[in-house]
């Protein structure tokens, strides 16, 4: 049995292992359309190789050659189309249609060309080396904001195969692919030609499920930080995205500000008109937040109806604007939800975030800003003077208050 033989042999296992782990993957993942087309992609692969197996073994040779041809020209296309599917895109259908089609019909035409001519092997490479750069356009096409390193390398991949595929008629060319297709399995070009293919297999099997194992993972943590009810970040999301907010804000020495709000007396609409009409009203608030906030504002919901808002700007410049449009955005919003001539009102703490100060720091201010505004009637902002800053204890600084 020839070389080539053996690696045909492995690469249908290989094929087989990486079907059956995208079928797993697509059992499992909630984003599993992706995943499907690349099982079938694999197992299109595995179909592949099997009628290569057959090829030198079978009498009706030119249907099944044109039979492998089609089968890897499809697993291909399978691929693009469960890339697209991954970066959200809309596979190219047509361009796919016209690729397969126009390649299957010049394929068949080109079954009586002589074997070996330059001619004919590029005309049957031709098309693989296309659809590697569909896959390049792609991955190019993805949002910039899905790519990262595995796609980087994703694209460094189907460059390298459609460079192999235009590379393998001029190696055909210049140490033979056998004088009939019998003779093919048995001759060093298909050695090196199944090598190559079987170690590109395994690359881009392997680098596609990393990038769905990225996607599942990017999809937990975002379902880990996000509040179901308000859409807004929870406490942990909040408390992760504005880390990296000061962090950045302390380098770069931008302002930022944090808001601490609070739904007056929350518990009677609970109590006045029940849980549910509560949740709404929690709902329509984070919906007043998205709209009023000024960009770059991280938000979260960090209690039962308390919220945190961080903005990248000085408290009188970038946030007064904002603090009375949310007002007015809830007070208008109670009208549809409570009965008429009660509006819906919220407190605020402000902060501003002072030199080297923690997240907890400035939250403990805001927080005593906002107790300060419940205190003085509700309905308004308070600002966290500077001074109040403390590494006390929170119950002590609160006792403190209350005595104020
Ligand atoms: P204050 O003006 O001082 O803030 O008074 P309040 O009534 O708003 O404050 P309090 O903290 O006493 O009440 C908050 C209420 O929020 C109590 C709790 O039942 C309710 N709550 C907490 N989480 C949820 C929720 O997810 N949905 C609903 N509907 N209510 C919630
Ligand atoms: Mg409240
Ligand atoms: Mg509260």
């Amino acid at each position: 049995m020839s070389a080539a033989f053996f690696v045909l042999a492995i690469s249908i296992c290989i094929a087989v292992i990486f079907a059956t782990a995208f079928a797993v993957v697509a059992v499992t993942s909630r984003s599993a359309v992706s995943a499907r087309w690349l099982s079938a992609a694999y197992g299109m692969g595995a179909l592949y190789l099997g009628l290569e197996f057959m090829l030198p073994l079978q009498p009706h040779m030119a249907a099944l050659s044109v039979a492998v041809f089609t089968t890897f020209l499809l697993a291909e296309t399978l691929v693009v189309i469960g890339l697209a599917c991954h970066y959200a895109l809309s596979p190219p259908w047509r361009l796919l249609a016209v690729v397969v089609g126009l390649s299957v019909l010049v394929n068949v035409l080109s079954l009586d060309m002589e074997r070996a001519s330059l001619l004919r092997t590029m005309l049957y490479q031709l098309p693989y080396a296309v659809m590697q750069v569909i896959a390049v356009l792609v991955v190019l096409r993805a949002p910039a904001t899905r790519r990262g390193a595995l796609d980087l390398l994703l694209l460094s991949l189907y460059t390298i195969g459609a460079m192999q595929f235009l590379a393998k008629p001029l190696l055909a060319a210049v140490i033979g692919a056998g004088a009939t297709e019998r003779d093919y399995i048995t001759t060093s070009y298909a050695a090196i030609s199944q090598a190559s293919g079987a170690v590109l297999l395994v690359a881009n099997g392997l680098l596609l499920l990393l990038v769905l194992v990225r996607a599942s993972m990017h999809e937990l943590k975002t379902h880990s930080e996000t509040d179901a009810l308000s859409g807004l970040l929870n406490r942990r999301g909040f408390e992760n995205r504005a880390a990296v907010m000061l962090e950045r804000a302390g380098r770069q020495g931008v302002p930022m500000t944090l808001l601490v709000a609070d739904l007056d007396h929350f518990k009677a609409i609970n109590d006045d008109h029940g849980h549910a009409v509560g949740d709404s009203v929690i709902a329509a608030f984070a919906a007043v937040l998205r709209q009023t906030a000024p960009p770059g504002a991280a938000m979260g919901r960090i209690g039962g109806e308390e919220f945190a808002i961080l903005v990248p700007a000085e408290p009188l410049d970038g946030v007064t604007g904002f603090v009375e449009a949310v007002r007015q955005g809830i007070a208008a919003h109670s009208v549809r939800v409570l009965a008429p001539g009660k509006a819906l009102t919220v407190s605020l703490g402000v902060a501003e975030l002072q030199r080297d100060e923690q997240l907890l720091d400035v939250m403990r201010r805001a927080d005593m800003a906002l107790y300060h505004a419940k205190k003085s009637g509700r309905d308004r902002a308070s600002v966290a003077e500077i001074d109040i800053v403390t590494t006390d204890p929170l119950p002590d600084r609160w006792r403190d208050l209350l005595e104020v």
